[in-house]
């Protein structure tokens, strides 16, 4: 990294005290964007990085909501509203205890990168709140969703800032939320995405993040002149990017033999049976052991039988992995296993899954590897074409909207890996991803002026 690069990260660091996901984050943008700057001074020169680290507005905000025992609660509520370059802010929603604001800042600062590479007019944004859902009543829910939107709505615009889901944010939660923001503002109008189908939402938007992962991993393993059919696969979390990666992977032809939450993981052989799942989690919305009282052949391992710091996960021998739980979940001991064992191809659903040890593991072994702003990037394309849907009033069939997706997927892969070529470095696209999604935001902020 250069002495300027450098003091940039410095800076990052002591301006953002205890906020380590964060500066992760960033260091690894900044680490990609090295050869970026030495070829072109002009970012440098316009002071770009400086400019991006920073969001552009910060909103954190009190929510005070009633629990079914009538007291009071209250909980502390994000939306950071890190950059509108290329177009409205944009950017999911998640509810659980560990949301501060390093969490909230991380995923706001890879989702400008993200929406960038996806090629379409979306700035980054990211909110949530220290809520945890577990355990809460249906009415819990429902009221705590209202006093956050109590709030945020006034920050929010079908052309200024338009959140959507993400971890413990489901159809549901939106529901509620858009439910609120109608009452305020009687105005029907797309300003969450992943919406019900009812009331504005868009077909495949559910699935979308978890078929876009696959998809991705189909696009590099075809460049390799490989492919997803007949392969074991190792899929981690159980939510919505984890249901729909399986999906899509048993469409493909692959076998994906494994999935987890934060009770423990399941592995079964034979492959995770769809229609099980799908049962446990969207309809009982139970913990996964569920999963082997429902298929006596599959084993449950509880997380306090895991080796110790690992995600017992990445101990299943697999060709494919897909961590599509939570940031930092493969550290390098579990990178080191997955190759051991054979491992060729890891495709992010989470945002930032991989340790930054883990990371450079697969990029020292050149699998075929993708970090989440590629991979993951489905979720969020799928909801600007949501957001299309909604601004001409009109609802696209599945096949349309899928159609789309492949073909959004197949233009980051290409694109990642142009530019990964362009710097000498065919197969990494830690830097392709980096540099592509970069170069976009800081031409169009030179554009815009300072
Ligand atoms: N939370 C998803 C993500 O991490 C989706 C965001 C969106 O659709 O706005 O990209």
């Amino acid at each position: 990294m250069s002495q300027y690069l450098q003091e940039v990260s410095e800076k990052v660091r002591k301006n953002n005290p205890g906020e380590p996901e964060f500066y992760q984050a960033v260091e690894e943008v900044l680490h990609s964007l090295a050869p970026l700057f030495n070829k072109e001074p002009k970012y440098q020169k316009h002071k770009i990085v400086e400019r991006l680290v920073e969001p552009e507005r910060q909103i954190i905000f009190r929510v005070a909501w009633i629990d079914d025992k009538g007291e009071v609660q209250v909980n502390r509520g994000f939306r950071v509203q890190y950059n509108s370059a290329i177009g409205p802010y944009k950017g999911g929603i998640r509810f659980h205890p560990s949301v501060y604001s390093g969490i909230i800042k991380f995923l706001g600062f890879e989702q400008i990168l993200k929406n960038s590479l996806s090629g379409l007019a979306i700035g980054g944004a990211k909110g949530g709140a220290n809520f945890d859902p577990k355990g809460k009543s249906d009415n819990e829910i429902m009221r705590f969703c209202q006093a956050f939107m109590t709030e945020l709505y006034r920050h929010l615009g079908p052309t200024i800032d338009v959140p959507a889901g993400d971890i413990g944010v489901g159809a549901r939660e939106i529901g509620y939320m858009y439910g609120q923001y109608k009452r305020l503002t009687h105005a029907h109008e797309g300003v969450l995405t992943g919406k019900g189908l009812l009331w504005g939402g868009s077909l495949a938007r559910k699935e979308a993040t978890g078929y876009g992962s696959v998809y991705f991993a189909d696009e590099m393993l075809k460049s390799r002149n490989q492919g997803l059919e007949g392969k074991i696969c190792t899929v981690s979390g159980s939510g919505n990017v984890a249901i729909y990666t399986i999906e899509k992977l048993y469409q493909l032809g692959a076998t994906p033999v494994t999935v987890s939450d934060s009770s423990g993981m399941i592995y079964h052989k034979s492959g995770i049976k769809l229609d099980v799942l799908k049962q446990v989690k969207e309809k009982e919305q139970a913990r996964i052991s569920r999963y082997a009282e429902l298929c006596p052949d599959a084993v449950f391992t509880p997380v306090s039988a895991y080796p110790k710091g690992r995600n017992a996960v990445w101990s299943v021998p697999c060709q494919a992995a897909f961590p599509s739980a939570t940031q930092n979940e493969l550290n390098l001991e579990d990178a080191t296993e997955l190759l051991k064992n054979g491992c060729i191809c890891v495709s992010e659903g989470a945002n930032m899954p991989s340790t930054a040890d883990a990371v450079n593991a697969f990029l020292a072994a050149k699998i075929s590897y993708a970090p989440a702003k590629c991979s993951n990037a489905g979720g969020v394309s799928t909801s600007l074409l949501e957001m299309s849907q909604n601004a001409v009033m009109m609802q696209w069939s599945f096949d349309e909207v899928d159609a789309k997706l492949k073909g959004i997927m197949s233009g980051i892969f290409d694109g990642a890996s142009r530019t990964a070529k362009e710097f000498g470095e065919p197969h990494n696209l830690v830097l392709g991803g980096n540099i592509a999604g970069f170069r976009k935001v800081a031409d169009a902020m030179i554009d815009l002026g300072v």
